[in-house]
């Protein structure tokens, strides 16, 4: 049997939550559940959060929020997804790539302060894998050059840096409910908004320009186009689904760390016989498990595992062609450090199968991965 990459959780109560909301008769964004989402959020984060169709819309509004311009400069990771950077280059802003860690292949906050130039005005940084970066160093440089700390946490839902809730760290943050994320509504995603300056415009922005979210409550007696914006509001339907996996996301969670935790067993021994390397935790991090992922020494190794495990019709996948060498990074970006860790980890790095209904079907990876080290290897 074929064992997929990822394989979507299917929320059987989600299905009902979308018959539900479709016989309220309001389908269209904040109806019944994006409300119950909405508040699900605030009473976990402990501060506003709004429900986005993507989290690419999420990084927009920060982009917007932010007032970035032509001239203005974003320091950010170049090992991330091309969402971070398309945010801040629709603004007409100029993303500056540096390079990451090679311990949580997050951004090197030894690497920031020399990229901050005159123009500098925020930095995005990335939580990859659901594990933090070193977030009191990077504040306490955005503080030392007035800049904004923007999380795209997208990958972070349930994990925390010190006991924060990733995305609750920085003024904005944003998390993703894609399919291919831990809590999924097929596309979908929130923005976090702590620094609270940003609230009012941030349903102007995501409700086209005008004030209608405070129409709604009942504030004022009619709405209007006051703001830029767009329409970043999920249909009703999309949120009705949500809302039922972040009923059941403390049973998704537990189920993906029980499988990381196996895989991390499980390669124990190949590490300390030189072949990978496993993901590294900080002490200060809780993850979410949300990625598996081992590094091999170099690329033709990385490559022969993902076609034996192929053959094995086991799909297994790398990450991220690293944004500065794209041809839309090369375009329109700046590169402030080298990039050695970021190409190394790009050209070594595979993440495993993991995905809810992943079970028993492990221990066969298992097998095939043994074969793997014994024959080819
Ligand atoms: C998935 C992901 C995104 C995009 O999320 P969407 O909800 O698909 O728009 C952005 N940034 C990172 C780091 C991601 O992993």
């Amino acid at each position: 049997m074929r064992i997929p990459f990822n394989k979507p959780y299917c929320s059987i109560m989600g299905i009902e939550n979308i018959i539900d909301s479709i016989c309220c008769g309001k389908i269209s964004g904040d109806g019944k559940y994006t409300k119950l989402c909405n508040e699900w959020f605030q009473k976990k984060l402990e501060r506003k959060v709004l429900i986005t169709h993507s989290c690419t819309a999420a990084l927009e509004m920060m982009g917007l929020l932010a007032d970035l311009g032509p001239g203005d400069e974003i320091i950010l990771p170049s090992f991330t997804f091309v969402s971070t950077a398309n945010a801040i280059i629709l603004r007409g802003a100029t993303p500056v790539f540096v390079d990451i860690k090679p311990t949580t292949l997050n951004i090197d906050e030894n690497l920031i302060e020399q990229a901050i130039s005159s123009k500098t005005r925020a930095i995005f940084v990335v939580h990859y894998a659901g594990v933090g970066c070193d977030m009191d160093e990077i504040i306490r440089i955005a503080r030392k050059y007035n800049l904004y700390v923007m999380e795209d946490a997208a990958q972070g839902f349930g994990a925390f840096y010190k006991e924060k809730p990733l995305g609750t760290i920085g003024d904005l943050g944003c998390l993703s409910f894609h399919e291919t994320k831990n809590i999924i509504s097929g596309e979908g995603g929130c923005l976090i908004l702590n620094n609270p300056n940003f609230i009012e415009r941030a349903e102007i922005i995501r409700e086209k320009g005008t004030n209608r979210t405070k129409f709604f409550r009942g504030e004022i007696d009619k709405y209007t186009w006051v703001d830029i914006g767009s329409s970043y509001l999920p249909s009703d339907m999309i949120s009705a689904y949500l809302y039922a996996q972040l009923e059941e996301s403390d049973k998704i969670l537990n189920h993906r760390i029980k499988l990381w935790n196996l895989y991390n067993n499980f390669f124990e021994i190949y590490e300390r016989k030189g072949y990978i390397k496993r993901p590294y935790i900080p002490a200060y991090c809780r993850h979410n498990a949300h990625i598996y992922y081992i590094l091999f020494e170099n690329f033709n190794k990385r490559c022969l595992f993902i076609e034996y495990l192929k053959k094995n019709k086991i799909h297994s996948v790398f990450h991220y062609v690293p944004l500065h060498s794209a041809p839309a990074g090369k375009k329109y970006g700046k590169i402030a450090s080298e990039m050695d860790i970021t190409n190394r980890v790009s050209d070594t790095l595979v993440r495993m199968p993991l995905f809810y209904q992943l079970d028993d079907e492990i221990e066969r990876i298992f097998e095939v991965i043994e074969k793997f080290f014994k024959e080819a290897f």
